[in-house]
């Protein structure tokens, strides 16, 4: 647990962003709009307020998790000289110790990470084997907030706009939460759907753009190439989210991970 990594500016930018977001959901779309004491409104800000309280929780997760260390004790499993020589290979030449398979050096944390998807500057960490769940459950529950504030917005707009009681400084702001309301579910729909195919195909995002390279060079010369961790698609969704469906939608409920420097390829299923 690292609560200093709260402290840097694009953390602290996602912090205020999300509050700022709250508050004009609730105090002036939903207040605005159907009234914070009718029916319509306390259910919309009940739902509204489960959402973003959940988005804040992973985003927490996010920011505090150790992303995956490699155990001070791993060796690679070798036997032989030629095994022995491919290993030295498989040393970071910054750390000086043995890189697990799938596990990258972030020049950013100055360490290595085990299942490493990307460094993020936005939770001040890096996202890999132990907060990539967190990461992914983050942008599907910040996804659902969005939209629903947009939603909740052209509701308030078109209530309010029948009621003609908007001055030009409520249109102004008006236009001004309608483009950052679509630029961010843009975003974040993006990158949640980015992160289910990746998801399904058993990949990190560092794997995908060595992957496109390995298809290529492999077409070259006449062979195919096959993502080694992708096994099937539940068992892919499984891996990162756990075994049990109704635990998938919990960002600390990671007891299925294991520890991160071995992982099963197609080699091993058939
Ligand atoms: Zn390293
Ligand atoms: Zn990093």
């Amino acid at each position: 647990m690292r609560p200093k990594r709260f402290l840097s500016l694009p953390v602290l930018a996602v912090m205020l962003l999300m509050m700022f977001v709250y508050y004009t959901t609730i105090y002036i779309f939903i207040d605005g709009s159907f009234g914070l004491q009718s029916s319509h409104g306390t259910f919309n800000a009940a739902i509204f307020t489960l959402l973003a309280s959940l988005s804040v929780f992973s985003f927490s997760v996010c920011v505090l998790s150790d992303p995956g260390h490699v155990p001070s004790s791993y060796v690679p499993d070798v036997e032989g000289q030629a095994s022995k020589d491919n290993a030295e290979r498989k040393k970071c030449d910054k750390c000086y110790g043995y890189k697990p398979p799938r596990t990258h050096h972030c020049r950013v944390c100055k360490k290595c990470v085990l299942k490493m998807d990307h460094h993020c500057v936005w939770i001040n960490n890096c996202v890999g084997y132990w907060n990539y769940k967190a990461f992914f459950v983050f942008s599907s529950y910040a996804s659902l907030a969005s939209i629903h504030s947009t939603i909740l917005f052209i509701c308030s707009v078109f209530l309010m706009d029948r009621e003609s009681v908007m001055g030009s400084s409520s249109k102004m702001f008006n236009v001004m939460y309608g483009t950052l309301a679509v630029a961010l579910t843009t975003t974040l729909l993006t990158l949640s759907g980015w992160h289910v195919y990746l998801i399904l195909h058993n990949m990190t995002t560092i794997e995908y753009y060595e992957g496109k390279r390995a298809k290529w060079l492999a077409m070259k010369s006449g062979h195919s190439y096959r993502h080694p961790f992708s096994i099937s698609p539940y068992k892919n969704i499984t891996s990162v989210l756990g075994p049990n469906m109704l635990k998938w939608l919990c960002p600390t409920a990671v007891g299925h991970l294991k520890d991160g420097v071995s992982f099963p390829t197609l080699r091993d299923s058939s």
